[in-house]
């Protein structure tokens, strides 16, 4: 099937067209550079780049795939989970979309997007497999069986996500926001000199916790570490930080995505959200995974951080499966839970 995916969620207006597991576009405008002064997305912002990017933006997808709005055999929008009034952008334009070409609309989980991208670019994805998600909002261990019925949750971070935590930790060591890419960056250059916190890794946290994640700690532990060398008048050294920072961030994430994987008897993993596209984190869990016989599948950064693509890729599953699309009262949802793929 050819679908269109439109994404609000956030920052990024994207819009994707696929047909069945081909990536035909992948149009994206981000407002980030708007939001860089406030150090985070000022949500009254991020609407109104989204109005004034959606149709520039579905008219530079069509372009790039050479398909015309009236060979599309549906519609995919996010909608939910994000912020309100963004995916309410999204949401409409389909909704006009759908309704103008008379088109099945099929309103989407952002998250179950991260994870269904990857058929675009390694094929299907297995009978069953691991889904780790680790973006600006979540961090969770998911178990995959058919991507368009569910998804089951093994475990969750218990406060920040992974990325949230690669974003406060720049902060802290003066890199522009969004940090994750500038800690990536930074990092390279560093050498792992500070042993930081691995949360919800002692024993008797293991009892409760044994997929769930924490980096809140982790935050703290940094800031604290800067705060203690800037008193005692001595410079930071940010590189090292920033490899050490990192360093225990994929350390736990990997440690935890290989142990769910072996408890429950699956040989792949795959790692989708935004801080996939985290260099450190994408070789540790190839090397790790290797020494115990697990595949590892992560999409190239481009399609780790938000954008259509990811949508239209679900949409496209959707319909190949059968799916009901969704009504054309379809709401924003900006809770929208994880184990609701279809709204
Ligand atoms: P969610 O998907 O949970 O709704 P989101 O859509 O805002 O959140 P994504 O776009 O999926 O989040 O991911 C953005 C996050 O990924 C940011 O926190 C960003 O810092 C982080 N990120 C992006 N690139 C990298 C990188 N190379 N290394 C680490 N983190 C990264
Ligand atoms: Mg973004
Ligand atoms: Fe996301």
């Amino acid at each position: 099937p050819l679908v269109l995916g439109i994404e609000t969620s956030c920052d990024e207006t994207g819009v994707g067209i696929v047909r069945g597991h081909t990536l035909l576009a992948d149009a994206v405008a981000s407002s980030v550079e708007e939001h860089a002064r406030f150090g985070g997305v000022v949500p009254e912002v991020a609407s109104r780049a989204h109005l004034e990017a959606m149709v520039p933006t579905i008219e530079r997808a069509c372009a790039t795939a050479g398909v015309s709005l009236r060979d599309l055999d549906a519609i995919a929008v996010t909608s939910g989970p994000g912020l309100a009034g963004a995916l309410l952008v999204g949401v409409a334009s389909a909704k006009a979309l759908a309704l103008g070409l008379d088109k099945p609309l099929y309103g989407v989980n952002h998250l179950a997007s991260h994870v269904a991208v990857d058929q675009l670019e390694h094929g299907p994805l297995p009978e069953r497999c691991l889904a780790m998600l680790v973006s600006g909002g979540h961090s969770s261990l998911l178990l995959v069986d058919d991507i368009t019925l569910g998804v089951t949750p093994l475990g969750a971070t218990i406060d920040d996500a992974a990325g949230e935590a690669f974003d406060k930790v720049a902060r802290v060591l003066g890199l522009p926001f969004p940090g994750g890419p500038h800690i990536d960056r930074v990092a390279a250059d560093g050498e792992i000199t500070i042993d930081f916190p691995r949360g919800l890794t002692s024993r008797k946290d293991l009892e409760r916790h044994r997929f769930d994640f924490s980096f809140s700690g982790l935050k703290t532990a940094v800031a604290r570490w800067v705060e203690a060398r800037e008193r005692a008048g001595e410079p930071v050294p940010v590189a090292d930080v920033a490899a050490s920072f990192q360093e225990a961030v994929c350390d736990v994430l990997v440690r935890k995505a290989l142990d769910a994987a072996a408890e429950h008897d699956v040989d792949t993993i795959m790692i989708g959200g935004g801080v996939a596209a985290n260099s450190r984190l994408r070789a540790m869990a190839e090397s790790r995974a290797a020494d115990r016989g697990i595949r590892i599948r992560v999409p190239r950064p481009g399609l780790c951080t938000d954008n259509g693509a990811m949508v239209a890729a679900l949409g496209s599953e959707l319909v190949a499966r059968g799916r009901t699309p969704s009504a054309l009262d379809l709401p924003a949802d900006s809770s929208q839970p994880i184990t609701t793929v279809v709204a």
